[in-house]
């Protein structure tokens, strides 16, 4: 059996849930869990914000951990191994995206909190594909937040080709906000923090923002207007998105990694005028995850945590839905 903390209805507190997993697939690793980071979709598939949530529903999809028992195809891990796994716990590996690399655009793919349970436990199993080895010498404590967080906002980056001379701005700086002033001021840029929290300002510079911006404001927005190559966003709630189209070049991109659930109102015309651009993109591929970590170890981007143990569960949970959190919250074993 296997000891971890579950949902058992939307938003309900979790609490002690004992699975029996079965024999591990031949594929299939078995993950003792060290660290968990929470995420803000942790929060959000315990409330089935997204209508999607199965209970009983165990969180966790920022593993940090040691590989202790694999399947009999697994030869690219060993036991023992210090690992990671986030938001995939298995991907089908026959379809296109499968075999270009693209694992994170898989539509077969396994979410590893959703029809499966993930890393608010002793142990957590996946798939070996998606489970990426830590290279040796990183901060254990601090690495599990680059699963989820630190890759969705690394990843495009790459996909979009970012340059060190864009200018580029994050709007939210929470979890993920924050790891992306980290990753874009080490990859160059010039880096542009627009948060809804006055208090967060000065920390922001600290973390590799060189200006800072409020986000509700439209006077401060109104003055970056043009000044933009990209804008990540990573808020789940609605802004005014005319507003922040506004601050973009020509050619420049308005870019959602945060789940926002009502739909975009843009007017087309700026898009047109503009060429603009507006995507949005889930987590990374394992190879960009392992890219992602070799950065990270380089420029030593190491992500700002708070720790609970992990049986504090429902503590850390409130600490994240209260918005205090600085930066991410890590459950420890
Ligand atoms: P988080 O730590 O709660 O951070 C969200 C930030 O949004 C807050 O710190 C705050 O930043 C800002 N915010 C919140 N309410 C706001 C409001 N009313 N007005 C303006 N700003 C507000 O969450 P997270 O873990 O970083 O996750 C962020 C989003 O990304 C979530 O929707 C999550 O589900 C999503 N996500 C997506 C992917 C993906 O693959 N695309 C992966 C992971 C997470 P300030 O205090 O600076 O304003
Ligand atoms: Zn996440």
């Amino acid at each position: 059996m296997i000891k971890a903390f579950a949902a058992f209805e939307p938003g309900g507190e979790l609490r002690p849930f004992e699975y029996e997993p079965g024999p591990l697939k031949p594929h299939e690793v078995e993950i003792d869990v060290r660290y968990c980071g929470i995420c803000h979709s942790d929060l959000s598939v315990i409330n089935n914000d997204w209508n999607n949530s199965i209970y009983p529903m165990v969180p966790g999809h920022e593993v940090i951990g040691t590989i202790a028992n694999k399947g009999e195809n697994v030869k690219s891990l060993e036991i023992g191994q210090t690992v990671g796994l986030g938001w995939h716990a298995g991907y089908c590996n026959e379809c296109a995206c499968c075999k270009s690399g693209d694992q994170n655009l898989c539509s077969s793919s396994t979410a590893s909190i959703i029809g499966h349970y993930g890393g608010f436990a002793e142990k957590v199993r996946a798939d070996d594909n998606s489970v990426v080895p830590i290279p040796g010498g990183m901060d254990l404590e601090s690495t599990g937040p680059l699963f989820c967080g630190g890759i969705t906002v690394f990843n495009p980056l790459v996909q979009f080709d970012v340059k060190p001379t864009d200018n580029v701005a994050v709007i939210g700086i929470g979890g993920l906000g924050h790891m992306a002033l980290m990753f874009l001021n080490a990859w160059g840029c010039d880096v542009t923090a627009f948060t809804s929290s006055e208090s967060k300002k000065k920390e922001a510079l600290g973390m590799g923002a060189h200006h800072t911006l409020d986000s509700r404001n439209s006077e401060e927005i109104i003055k970056a207007s043009g000044h933009f190559d990209m804008i990540i966003s990573t808020v789940n709630v609605k802004l005014d998105w005319n507003l922040y189209m506004n601050t973009l070049k020509p050619k420049g991109r308005l870019h959602f990694v945060g789940a926002t659930l009502d739909p975009l109102d843009i007017g087309v015309f700026s898009l047109i005028v503009g060429q603009h651009s507006i995507s949005g993109s889930p987590v990374g591929s394992p190879a960009n995850i392992a890219k992602m970590l070799d950065f990270a170890k380089l420029h030593n981007i190491r992500p700002v945590i708070e720790k609970f143990k992990m049986e504090d569960v429902n503590k850390a949970i409130a600490r994240l839905k209260s918005g205090q959190a600085h930066y991410r919250i890590v459950l420890c074993r």
